[in-house]
C-alpha cells in the first residue's frame, strides 16, 4: 500500500492531476470519445491481448471506452491515493461496483458471502435474494469467523452502517476473515474519517453518488483495492459493461478536491445537531457514530412521517452526501426493499429518521428540525385516541426528561 508523502488535503486537490501543467492544461480534460482512431491494428491487437491476459490498465492510446477512459482513470487514481490503495476501479453506480465484486468472486466458485446487518437496503437485497447466484450468511461481527466456509469468497460490512450508523471494528473483523477478502463499504465515513485498507480490509467500496460527488448530481461507484484484485474487476467491468460515464468521472474528480473541507464542515454541524437532538424530549434516541461524520439518525416519539412532511429547508429525499441537507424515513424508502423482520434484526426501527447534514448554517438547520419535530408531536396529539400508541408516545415525550443520552 502506498503511503502518501503529501498531506491528505493536498492529495485531494492534486492526485490524478499531476501531469496537467506539463500538458499545458489547468482543468482536467474531459474525454467523451467512445472509440479511438488507430492505424496500427497490430499494436491494438497486442493491447487487447495484454488486457485479456492480465486485466492491467492498457498502455498507450485507449481502444474503446468500455475498456478504458482517460478522464475516469484520473478519478480512479485520485480516489486510490486518498484510500491508500494501489488501484481503484470505477463503475456506473455503487451497486454496479458491488455486483462486479460478487461476480469476480463467484467466477472462482466462491459463491458464499458472509455479511453483517445493517447494510444499505439494496446491498442487503442483492445478497439476500441471491440475484447474482451468491448465497449469504448473515451474522454479527463476533460470528464472522464461524460463518466462513471453504466456498466463502467475501465478507462484507458497512461502517458506520446505513441507516443506523452502527460501527464495526474493522481490525477485529479483518482478523476473523483470515484469507477471505473483507469488503468495507466506506460510503458514510469517506477516506477523510477512515481508511479501512490500513485496518486490514482488502476492498473498499463507495457509492461515489454520495460524498465523493458531493453535490447530488452524479451517480457512480468505485472499489479501491490492490492491483491484483483491480485487474479482475477491470475484466469483469469490460465484460459486463457497468462503466462510469466520463462526465461522471470528471465531476467525481472535481468532488474529491473539496471532499476533506466538505466532510469536516458537514460533520461539525451533524455533531451539533446530534447533541441538540439528544437533549430534546421529542426525540427517543439519537445515533451518532464515535468517528463522527455528517450523518445523524434519530428515533422520534411522534410520527416520523410528519417530520418528513414538515421540513422546509432540509429536502425530504433519499440519498445523502450532498452540500444540501436531506432527510428520509429508512423503513419507507432506503430500506423499504428489506423484509420488515430483517429490518428489525438490523435495528432499523419504524420510528427512525436518517438525516444527511449539508453545508447550511447549523442554526438554520436546527430551526427547521425544531419546527418539524413540533409538527410531529402536534399531529400525534391531534389525531390520537386515548388508547393509541401515538397518544402514549406523545404523553411519554411530554414527560421525558431533557438530556436523553446519545445512543452509541
Ligand atoms: C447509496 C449506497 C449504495 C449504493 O450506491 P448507488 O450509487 O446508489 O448504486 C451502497 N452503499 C451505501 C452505504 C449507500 O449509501
Amino acid at each position: 500500500m502506498e503511503t502518501p508523502s503529501r498531506s491528505f488535503a493536498t492529495e485531494a486537490v492534486h492526485a490524478g492531476r499531476e501531469d496537467l501543467a506539463a500538458l499545458g492544461l489547468h482543468a482536467v480534460p474531459l474525454d467523451l470519445s467512445t472509440t479511438y482512431p488507430c492505424a496500427d491494428s497490430r499494436g491494438e491487437a497486442a493491447r487487447i491481448d495484454a488486457f485479456a491476459a492480465t486485466g492491467a490498465r492498457p498502455d498507450g492510446p485507449p481502444v474503446y471506452s468500455r475498456l478504458d477512459n482517460p478522464t475516469v482513470a484520473r478519478f480512479e487514481d485520485g480516489l486510490a491515493r486518498l484510500e491508500g490503495a494501489e488501484a481503484a476501479v470505477a463503475f456506473a453506480s455503487g451497486m454496479a461496483a458491488l455486483s462486479a465484486v460478487l461476480l469476480a468472486r463467484a467466477a472462482l466458485g466462491l459463491r458464499h458471502v458472509v455479511a453483517v446487518r445493517p447494510l444499505y437496503g439494496c446491498s442487503d437485497h442483492l445478497l439476500n435474494t441471491g440475484l447474482l447466484g451468491t448465497e449469504v450468511t448473515w451474522t454479527d461481527p463476533a460470528g464472522v469467523a464461524d460463518a466462513i466456509r471453504p466456498d466463502t469468497g467475501l465478507v462484507m460490512v458497512e461502517t458506520p452502517a446505513n441507516p443506523t450508523l452502527a460501527e464495526v471494528d474493522v481490525r477485529a473483523v479483518a482478523y476473523s476473515c483470515g484469507e477471505v477478502p473483507l469488503l468495507v463499504d466506506n460510503t458514510f465515513a469517506t477516506p477523510v474519517l477512515q481508511r479501512p485498507l490500513g485496518q486490514g480490509a482488502r476492498l473498499v467500496l463507495h457509492s461515489a453518488t454520495k460524498y465523493l460527488g458531493g453535490h447530488g448530481d452524479v451517480m457512480g461507484g468505485v472499489v479501491a483495492c490492490d492491483e491484483d484484485f483491480a485487474r479482475t474487476l477491470r475484466q469483469v467491468r469490460f465484460a459486463t459493461g457497468g462503466v462510469l460515464h466520463p462526465l461522471a468521472g470528471y465531476l467525481l474528480l472535481r468532488g474529491l478536491s473539496t471532499l476533506p473541507v466538505r466532510v469536516r464542515a458537514q460533520s461539525a454541524s451533524a455533531a451539533e445537531l446530534a447533541r441538540r437532538l439528544a437533549a430534546d424530549p421529542r426525540v427517543a434516541r439519537v445515533h451518532y457514530p464515535r468517528i463522527g461524520g455528517a450523518m445523524v439518525a434519530f428515533e422520534v416519539h411522534g410520527d416520523p412521517h410528519e417530520v418528513i412532511a414538515a421540513v422546509r429547508l432540509t429536502t425530504p429525499a433519499v440519498s445523502l452526501g450532498s452540500v444540501d441537507s436531506l432527510i428520509q424515513h429508512p423503513a419507507s424508502i432506503s430500506h423499504r426493499i428489506v423484509d420488515p423482520a430483517d429490518r428489525r434484526t438490523g435495528g432499523i426501527s419504524e420510528k427512525l429518521l436518517r438525516m444527511s447534514v449539508g453545508l447550511e448554517d447549523v442554526e438554520d438547520l436546527w430551526a427547521d428540525l425544531d419546527q418539524a419535530l413540533a409538527a410531529s408531536v402536534r399531529s400525534s396529539a391531534d389525531t390520537a385516541r386515548p388508547t393509541s400508541d401515538a397518544a402514549t408516545d406523545a404523553a411519554a415525550s411530554a414527560a421525558a426528561p431533557a438530556g436523553v443520552p446519545v445512543a452509541r
